[in-house]
């Protein structure tokens, strides 16, 4: 078996170009881990499902013209890559940042189909953006990047084809500005995005989510496999987005230290514990350096990229009982699985998509530590997405308190799910494979029972 799916992956390394590696390291991660299913099971064979599965049902791509505060006319590409929709309406976030191309975004839209699939909730798979680089633009230009984007978008999405919410780039404020632009075009009032502000359809949680959802998922993986809990225990969190803040504020609340968090430029490490509130200002009011934490805490080290770990990064060389990468891909290297196993690290749980590399993920595993993928780890952002299409869909609005508790009950079930799955098929402990074989056979179940 193990020949025949290095057969299938040969094939599809030679029909890639370099802007697919990415696409390729998610996809190989995959099918390795789904051979014992594959092997118990010849429908999925028969039926070519990893064939059908690995190709995007279509990809959109665009151009996005845009007039600056100089009134200079800017181009960007834009993309759309609707992957799969066996179980549900096309669903996955719109990045916003210089790296996005059509590489990225069909690793990001291939994770995607198998962690909708995990939730267990109605929705297929997709993820979009742009190349467009949104630090140091204006408002307004914001806005007007957004409105030419729904220019094109709008033709492809619909509360019932494709949803999109946000990721790397896109928040609230651009999702506002989408969501206007939808509105104007189409005069049709639709939970066709989600991630909305509150005030016109967005669910309460849905910031803190993704965030809320790792530390959720952590606490299950832990108390199954260890009995242990979080509270008192010394935790490391890359980035200072969305993800990496709710997650540092969840830590918080149930009692751990959080002693770090950075951005793409440097890392702030506080021994006493993050100051969340300062970072919150830094970071979303003011958009600006972490490495202004400094002004006010003057004792708190800051190291610049330039004095990161060769190959590695400074967040994973700080001594943690658990880490929390969730600032984007790759971030985590076999440098910093190393400099985290030497410093007694026993959990890393993935708020990014796919932040380890395999070489990283490979130590994890062989160290026994417990390792919570993100496809199942940061599954909560994209289960209160889809709460929110419900409350669009029944025009209600539920409670802080029931998205919360609906949010933990489904991390809760994904850790079960996962486990279990892992242990049915000879990997018990191995989340990684009991991820992927949960989340794919769902979804080839499904595009089996629906034909070709
Ligand atoms: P944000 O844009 O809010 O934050 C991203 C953070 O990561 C920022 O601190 C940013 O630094 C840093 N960062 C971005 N790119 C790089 C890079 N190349 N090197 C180092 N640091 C970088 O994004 P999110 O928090 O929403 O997303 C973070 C990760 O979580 C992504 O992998 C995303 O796909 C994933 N995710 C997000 C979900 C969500 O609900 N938002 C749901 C599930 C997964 P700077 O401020 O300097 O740009």
């Amino acid at each position: 078996m193990v020949e025949t799916i290095k057969d299938e992956l040969m094939k599809f390394e030679n029909s890639n170009c370099a802007e697919d590696s990415i696409f390729f390291q998610a996809m190989e991660e995959v099918i390795y881990s789904i051979s014992p299913l594959l092997e118990s099971d010849p429908r999925y064979k028969s039926h070519a499902i990893l064939e059908r599965l690995v190709v995007p049902d279509r990809i959109i791509e665009f151009k996005v013209t845009w007039l600056d505060d100089n009134n200079k006319i800017q181009v960007n590409t834009g993309y759309r890559v609707q992957f799969n929709n066996a179980l549900g309406p096309y669903k996955g976030g719109l990045r916003f940042h210089p790296t996005v191309n059509k590489g990225v975004l069909k690793f990001l839209g291939f994770e995607q189909i198998l962690k909708n699939s995990l939730t267990g909730l109605p929705i297929g798979g997709a993820k979009g953006g742009s190349d467009f680089n949104p630090k140091g633009k204006s408002d307004f230009e914001i806005m007007k990047f957004c409105s030419a984007f729904m220019t094109e978008l709008h033709k492809y999405i619909g509360p019932r084809v494709d949803v999109p919410a946000g990721d790397i780039g896109v928040g609230a404020r651009e999702i506002g500005y989408l969501f206007g632009e939808y509105k104007k075009i189409t005069s049709s009032y639709e939970g066709v995005l989600t991630g909305k502000p509150f005030m016109f359809g967005g669910s309460l949680m849905r910031p803190e989510a993704t965030g809320y959802g790792v530390v959720y998922f952590t606490e299950t993986m832990l108390e199954q496999e260890l009995k242990e809990p979080l509270s008192g225990k010394i935790c490391t969190v890359s980035g200072a987005g969305n993800v990496a803040i709710y997650t540092i504020e969840k830590l918080q609340a149930i009692g751990a230290i959080v002693v770090t968090c950075s951005d793409s430029q440097g890392t702030i490490y506080d021994s006493r514990g993050i100051d969340l509130k300062l970072v919150k200002e830094i970071k979303l009011e003011r958009r600006a350096s972490i490495k202004e934490y400094l002004d006010v805490y003057k004792e708190a080290t800051y190291i610049p990229v330039s004095e990161y770990p060769e190959g590695g990064h400074a967040v994973w060389n700080i001594p943690c009982y658990a880490a929390f990468p969730c600032a984007t891909q790759n971030e985590l290297t076999e440098v910093d699985a190393k400099n985290l196993i030497a410093n007694g690290c026993i959990s890393v749980s993935e708020g990014a998509n796919m932040p380890s590399t395999p070489e990283a993920t490979e130590l994890f595993l062989s160290n026994k530590i417990c390792f919570a993928p993100a496809k199942a780890a940061n599954a909560g952002g994209v289960a209160v997405s889809e709460f929110e299409m419900s409350q669009n869909a029944s025009m209600q609005k539920w409670s802080f308190e029931k998205v919360d508790e609906k949010l933990k009950e489904t991390m809760q079930q994904i850790c079960k799910r996962v486990f279990l799955t892992a242990k049915d098929y000879g990997v018990e402990g191995n989340y990684v494979d009991g991820a992927n074989i949960a989340g794919f056979k769902r979804v080839a179940d499904a595009m089996i029972a629906e034909g070709i």
